[in-house]
């Protein structure tokens, strides 16, 4: 398996010969996109990996995990588009061929791999899931979710890796939307697969641990790279292996 991030969620993946992105987020285009989500830095799309691209596999609606530019380029180079209702239904709108909703417990193939939607618990995206992408290897993805009994016990072991999202907006009434590094550790606990990767890093305003204050904005890059240091290091200590992706790195993840 090889991984390479865009940025925030969107990490291209080539597994048995199949090559997708997570969560596809190339913009923000325009001034209210800019406003809605801030991006702390540009994405590193890598053309060469992206003409190689078959599919989209979008865990939820959200501006920072689908944007309309990804979509007008599902329809202009064929891709195919794996997600939640919403995706499906904005995809289809954009005029793209193949569009698969997917509920948890659903599954499409894609090429010679079985893409199977999880529970995600989102409360501004009622319909958002997670992926076990299964091959040669098992990829989860995680999307914006809680880390509830409910996701991590539909979680089949075992992950080969996991891609978490460790950074969240946290709103008055109703609390975190998401994991920050604390309830991705817990995930990762439950579930522990072979290698994870902390994601949702790169849109101003999101928490990555309420406790010690800590949030991404575009001029505390060194601060959140310390904490995502520690939190891998504690984890490994554990026996919980993970890795901090680069943008623009390219990265085989080996046995
Ligand atoms: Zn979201
Ligand atoms: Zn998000």
């Amino acid at each position: 398996m090889r991984l390479l991030l865009f940025g925030h969620m969107t990490v291209w993946v080539e597994l048995d010969g199949v090559c997708f992105v997570t969560d596809p987020w190339f913009g923000p285009h325009g001034r209210l996109e800019r406003w809605l989500a801030p991006r702390t830095i540009p994405p590193a799309v890598h053309s060469a990996a992206l003409s190689r691209v078959g599919a989209i596999l979008a865990s939820h609606h959200h501006l920072d995990h689908l944007d309309r530019f990804s979509l007008t380029l599902a329809r202009l180079l064929g891709w195919r588009v794996i997600g939640s209702e919403a995706v499906a239904a904005r995809a289809r709108r954009t005029g793209v061929r193949e569009a698969i909703a997917l509920r948890p417990g659903q599954s499409a193939a894609l090429g010679p791999l079985r893409v199977e939607a999880v529970p995600a618990e989102h409360p501004l995206a009622a319909d958002a899931i997670g992926f076990l992408v299964r091959g040669s290897r098992t990829l989860y993805f995680s999307g914006d979710t809680r880390a509830t009994a409910a996701v991590t016990g539909a979680i089949s072991h075992p992950i080969d890796v996991a891609l978490v999202q460790a950074a969240c907006a946290h709103y008055p009434f109703l609390g975190d939307d998401g994991m920050s590094l604390p309830e991705a550790a817990a995930l990762l606990r439950a579930v522990r697969p072979r290698w994870s990767v902390p994601l949702h890093l790169h849109c101003s305003g999101k928490w990555l641990d309420r406790r010690t204050g800590l949030r991404i904005r575009s001029d505390n890059a060194a601060a959140v790279r310390a904490a995502l240091g520690e939190w891998l290091g504690r984890l490994a200590d554990e026996g919980l292996h993970g890795r901090l992706l680069e943008p623009g790195e390219l990265v085989d993840v080996e046995d």
